[in-house]
């Protein structure tokens, strides 16, 4: 029977039986947005030939350079100021900031506008922006838009920060070259017309530079001058340099360690990783093979401990006041089915699971003997 160009896409996206099948999911990634097979074999063909024709060539964006430069270097200025002359409180205040701020991205733009992976009222949407804007990492539309397109297109030249193209791009290197010409026109093609219509999320966009101005730099500056007497120049180094610093690598951890070291539990085909030392400094953002596989899933992982994913208990503690709802998640069978299908062994669900290995089993079977 002949698939209609949905059904064949949906079928895709099954990953019915091992290896083939995860192998799919992989085709799957580089598929566009709405696209048949068929046109995807066209179109791949078709970019091909154009891409000989005109091979890109990134340049380098020399006043984003220039930026990362000043932001690293002041790092390491604010670093030695904290040892040499900062008051106790101001290093922990910097502390503070990195990690009540680090919720406006893991339960904001990420789970929250990225992901939709749960709803929240007005207020709480605001505190999230606001939290967000502290850690200046653009505005939020910006960021939900990238962070789309490389989860729709990850592992492909649409993808923005491209792991096939190693750590130092993927961690920071995409922030100051050009763009692939895919990058540019996946970023028109994504559905956001969810994030037009919100108004907080585009009242931050009109508003980014002031409120860059006002939350990321003079807030967390002037807090400790006003508060503890800290001088301006040390609080500058230390509550803007080191930690604007700080929350930028943890982020930009995500998209390079998370990709590269760790296991692979849920599909071993793709290149995101459980890594946990990731997650502990991420609010609970390492388990990327999970949520590279289910990323409407509002706990971005399948254990969810809070010690480990705090964004899941900040998330689950507005749900209980009712300020954020409708949170989507996957069903433990689901899990299993897919781990079985597509991962890498690392996750099993118990004794009797094929992926045990001959050792562990035989061990087992003969502790099960001795306690008869
Ligand atoms: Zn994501
Ligand atoms: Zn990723």
């Amino acid at each position: 029977m002949k698939m209609s160009p949905n059904e064949e896409r949906i079928a895709l996206t099954m990953c019915p039986k091992p290896e083939t099948d995860c192998n799919v999911t992989l085709k799957r990634n580089r598929l566009t947005n709405g696209e048949t097979v068929k046109n995807h074999e066209a179109t791949t063909q078709k970019n091909d030939e154009s891409s000989i024709e005109s091979e890109y060539v990134p340049r380098i964006k020399w006043l984003d350079l220039i930026a990362q430069i000043f932001i690293h270097g002041g790092c390491l200025y604010g670093l030695y100021l904290v040892f040499t002359q900062a008051k106790l409180l101001t290093p922990l205040w910097a502390f503070a900031t990195i990690y009540t701020s680090g919720f406006g991205i893991t339960a904001g733009v990420h789970r929250l506008w990225s992901h939709k992976a749960y709803k929240a009222k007005w207020p709480l949407r605001l505190l999230l922006v606001l939290l967000f804007t502290i850690t200046g990492q653009k505005d939020a539309y910006t960021w939900a838009l990238d962070h789309r397109v490389h989860h729709k297109y990850s592992e492909t030249d649409a993808d923005p920060h491209d792991v096939r193209r190693g750590f130092f791009f993927a961690h920071v290197g995409w922030l100051f070259t050009t763009p692939h010409p895919d990058v540019v026109a996946k970023r028109k093609a994504v559905d956001v017309s969810d994030l037009e219509a919100d108004s907080i999320v585009m009242w931050q966009k009109r508003y980014y530079i002031p409120l860059f101005a006002l939350l990321t730099i003079a807030l967390p500056v002037a807090i400790p001058c006003y508060l503890w007497s800290e001088s301006l120049w040390v609080s500058f180094w230390v509550n803007f340099n080191l930690r604007f610093c700080i929350n930028l690598n943890i982020a930009f951890s995500v998209n390079s360690v998370a990709h590269m070291w760790g296991q692979k539990p849920y599909d071993k085909y793709i290149s995101p990783v459980e890594n946990i030392a990731v997650s502990i400094a991420s609010l609970g953002e390492g388990y990327h093979n999970y949520h590279h596989v289910f990323p409407w899933d509002y706990k971005t992982g399948e254990l969810g401990d809070y010690p480990f994913n705090l964004t899941t208990g900040f998330i689950d503690l507005f749900a209980r006041i009712g300020w954020a709802y409708d949170l989507k998640y996957v069903s433990p069978n689901m899990i299993r089915r897919r781990a079985r299908r597509c991962g890498d062994g690392s996750h099993v669900w118990g004794y009797g699971d094929v992926d045990i290995s001959k050792e562990d089993l035989t061990e087992l079977d003969m502790m099960g003997n001795d306690e008869m």
